[in-house]
């Protein structure tokens, strides 16, 4: 395993995006283009120490070391499942722990991020709430999740092609991390992936969805719908109580219009819940005329809940009744399923004191 430098107190350098490390090196009399010969060490060389940043003069090196840590996450678990999917646990420096998957897919390998240590959504299907939220993560420690995946992919000489922002916690609820760590992942002399290859999914924070619709990212953008009424949401998703499903559907237009992008609805499929004909009819009436996509999911049962998955007959019965009212519609293929890939499984399991309430 690779050393790290590592000192708890200061702040991770991966936290800077590039802006403001050249802000940093403005304040501190270092030229601009400092930040990108230190964004090839971090990201393209991947080194361990400030020392190794050898076209550096040794005045800065020092401010770096002094200023920042170079830390890294401990891996304490690493699964690999048939399906080539991998499935990490990690440690961070406060013996938290988060998880990281990487899918394999013939067009690429994708990483699934946290961006928080639990979360506070209450979700009534979701095994990462069930502990409440213990803390936000720093941009750094999100960066540093795409950068353990790297490390692992280097061995097989395969790249990260895309990350998605859908691994336990809600992330606008960590919003100003999530927007540095997407400039981060995206910047060329970061791990320069295209905007078109990031995707982040909310559970429907509606001003941060204004907020993202202005920050000019062409990203791809989900929402965590799972209904298609604000009775049913409000049974599987809280949060519809005080953000409800008709403004979040006025804030989703809001963001098409803004971005011109078209957006994606992500829709679990609950058996008896959610699955059924009326749904299907009433999800198309609710997102007629938005430049969208449905992602149907086929939910994996959730132990300590009570929900129970749609048969495989519903799941394709939903998707005939969406089609035939013309909505764009897929079926998301599930990975990972011998190493607990679903959110939140994983950590539940290892780490019952951190994920009880
Ligand atoms: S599904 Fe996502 S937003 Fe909802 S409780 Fe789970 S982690 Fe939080």
């Amino acid at each position: 395993m690779i050393e790290m430098e590592t000192d708890t107190e200061k702040t991770s350098i991966f936290s800077l995006d590039f802006a403001t490390l050249e802000a940093w090196l403005k304040d501190h009399k270092e030229p601009k283009f400092r930040a990108g010969q230190i964004f090839d060490w971090l990201y393209k060389k991947r080194v361990t120490s400030f020392e190794g940043m050898t076209n550096l003069s040794k005045d800065l090196r020092d401010k770096l070391a002094n200023n920042f840590n170079l830390t890294t996450l401990k891996t304490l678990t690493k699964q690999e499942a048939k399906d080539g999917t991998i499935k990490f646990l990690f440690e961070l420096h406060d013996g938290y722990s988060i998880e990281t998957v990487v899918m394999r897919h013939d067009y690429g390998n994708s990483v699934c991020v946290t961006t928080q240590v639990g979360c506070r959504i209450g979700c009534t299907f979701c095994a990462s709430t069930l502990g409440g939220l213990k803390r936000n993560l720093q941009a750094g420690e999100i960066v540093a999740q795409v950068l353990e995946a790297q490390r692992s992919l280097d061995e097989v000489e395969e790249r990260v092609s895309s990350v998605v922002v859908m691994g336990i916690g809600e992330p606008f609820d960590n919003y100003d991390p999530l927007v540095a760590f997407l400039k981060t992942i995206n910047h060329e002399k970061g791990l320069n992936i295209g905007a078109r290859h990031i995707t982040v999914s909310t559970s429907g924070i509606i001003p941060k969805i204004y907020d993202f619709a202005n920050e000019k990212l062409q990203i791809n953008f989900a929402i965590s719908l799972h209904a298609p009424t604000a009775e049913i949401r409000s049974k599987l998703m809280p949060i519809n109580k005080a953000h409800s499903i008709e403004k979040l559907m006025d804030a989703v237009r809001y963001y098409i219009d803004k971005t011109g992008r078209r957006i994606t609805f992500e829709y679990g499929l609950f058996g008896g819940v959610n699955d059924q004909r009326e749904h299907a009819e009433g999800l198309a009436k609710l997102i007629k005329g938005i430049k969208c996509h449905v992602n149907l999911i086929p939910v994996n049962d959730v132990l300590e809940r009570d929900y129970v998955r749609t048969s495989k007959e519903d799941i394709y019965k939903f998707e005939k009744i969406l089609k035939a009212h013309g909505v764009n519609v897929t079926i998301r293929r599930e990975q990972g399923h011998d190493i607990d890939a679903a959110c939140g499984q994983l950590r539940a399991k290892e780490r019952k004191d951190e994920t009880r309430g």
